[in-house]
């Protein structure tokens, strides 16, 4: 009963965007996030673009290798000529493609040239600088900042950083909602600062296509990372305010013998011996407390020194890490540390060890992001990890969750408290999914809509094969409106 009802508000959903699953989903990314730009040289190569302003005028057609169009902007409109004859100003031009994997290349004024797949769109920031908004194939994104994010050779380490990449994208849609695009283009987000030019690259991404990771109760999981953890991941509450169950400090000797596993800084005793007095009140003329703040030592990984979060300190002396020991040395003190990092979640050393010592990119997740498990989307029976109803309806669920997400409110669904995205608290009472509110799919939402469609799609595929695996388990009442169903499939 309840899936049925579940399902019929899906259905309706998918009936209702239908028409806009077109082409694979984009996602918006603000590119050149961090730099302000007052002047832009737009290049090609033999895929064709066009170029339309405010959304209709059509300014140039066809633009091909040796066509170039500059952008400066003018108030609060962009400038444009193209091949150097004045075309106007408008509120936002944008460069179409139709050509799958067609990409453009962008020259600012003063920073280095990148190059982007699909469509630009391009307006002013605060009235004197140019905002580029990338609009973008999912994957293409995520090929793009698995090659921005890690390095190596090997397919695997970008196996592993496009899965926690993509995952992480996946939770946090609605990053720049109120920007008016999904993510920006830096460390904020995930750094993504070319399109995808590596062949190994694109292969891991195709190959992990539809995998993310998800914790016990089936949620997409946050998927922190760091350069190195020296030895040991911490705990998320030791960094950042929550406990979270997946993210756990972990032994970790593959981020051993990497570049980034030792660092050492110094400092004159005084020096610091007096941030503490001054910055934390601890008494430096006491014995017993100047002793352990020259001589603290951290074999495994603390999370303060006298009281002080380890956290702060990092930040007011700027080091890699929270990982280090003290070591006296009369008027100067030598901080001789670990990693690099806030140590949570993923060592991307750790994982690159790991892959080059040939172990299972799953296994390397596995053992950074603790009990979580890395699933296909769409998977069939012998893929999926699910083995009894209570988990693939949570499962189901996250994804249902997810829909919701990337709709915003155009969606809105009265769920009983049953229907949490848990699933552990199963209730014998009928637990409906009721459709309150008739989306609305508006010129402005189709990207939206095709991302959150093919979403759909995605979940709808991930039931399948979900419940394939519990076929024997389902009472018949659930499958008594069989038309409807084979109708969605
Ligand atoms: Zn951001």
């Amino acid at each position: 009963m309840k899936r049925r009802c579940v399902f019929t508000a899906m259905l309706m959903f998918l009936l209702l965007v239908a028409p806009s699953v077109v082409r694979a989903e984009k996602v918006k990314v603000r590119v050149f996030s961090t730099t302000n730009i007052t002047q832009a040289k737009i290049t090609f190569e033999t895929m064709p673009y066009n170029l339309i302003g405010d959304g209709y005028d059509v300014l140039a057609t066809d633009l091909t290798k040796g066509d170039f169009v500059d952008i400066t902007p003018f108030a609060n409109e962009v400038e444009v000529s193209v091949n150097g004859q004045k075309k106007g100003s408008f509120e936002s031009v944008a460069f179409i493609t139709e050509v799958q994997d067609a990409y453009l290349y962008i020259t600012p004024k003063g920073a280095k040239q990148r190059s982007y797949k699909d469509d630009m769109h391009v307006s002013t920031q605060s009235n004197k600088f140019l905002k580029m908004v990338n609009h973008v194939e999912f994957e293409s994104y995520v090929a793009g900042v698995a090659q921005s994010e890690i390095y190596g050779k090997e397919v695997d380490i970008f196996r592993v950083q496009a899965i926690i990449s993509r995952t992480w994208a996946m939770r946090n849609m609605e990053k720049h909602k109120a920007d008016g695009y999904n993510f920006c283009d830096n460390v904020h987000c995930q750094a993504y600062y070319n399109r995808c030019i590596r062949s190994e690259i694109e292969q891991a991404t195709k190959e992990s296509m539809n995998e993310v990771l998800v914790d016990n109760n089936g949620n997409l999981i946050e998927t922190p990372f760091h350069s190195n953890s020296g030895g040991q991941t911490a705990n998320s509450e030791d960094v950042w305010q929550a406990k979270i169950a997946y993210l756990r400090s972990v032994q970790d000797t593959f981020s051993f013998g990497m570049k980034q596993t030792y660092w050492t800084k110094e400092f004159a005793t005084d020096k610091w011996l007096n941030y503490f007095a001054k910055n934390h009140k601890l008494d430096i003329n006491n014995d017993s407390i100047r002793n352990e703040l020259v001589n603290f030592e951290q074999d495994e990984r603390k999370s303060k020194l006298m009281g002080v979060p380890l956290k702060t300190i990092r930040k007011d002396w700027n080091l890699k890490s929270t990982f280090f020991s003290v070591v006296y040395y009369g008027d100067k003190v030598v901080l001789e540390g670990k990693g690099y990092g806030h140590g949570v979640g993923l060592s991307q050393e750790g994982a690159i060890r790991m892959v080059r010592l040939g172990m299972d990119y799953k296994d390397i997740l596995e053992h950074y992001y603790t009990d979580a498990q890395v699933v296909k989307l769409g998977a069939e029976e012998e893929e999926s990890s699910y083995s009894d109803t209570e988990e693939n309806d949570a499962a189901y669920l996250v994804y249902a969750e997810e829909i919701q997400k990337a709709m915003g409110n155009d969606i809105a669904y009265v769920k009983e408290e049953t229907l949490s995205t848990n699933g552990s608290k199963k209730n014998e009472n009928n637990s409906e999914m009721v459709k309150v509110e008739t989306p609305k799919v508006k010129d402005e939402d189709v990207d939206r809509a095709k991302r959150s469609s093919s979403l759909a799609e995605r979940m709808m595929k991930t039931k399948e094969g979900l419940d394939k695996t519990t076929e024997d388990n389902e009472d018949s009442e659930e499958y008594e409106d069989e038309e409807e169903w084979t109708y969605v499939w």
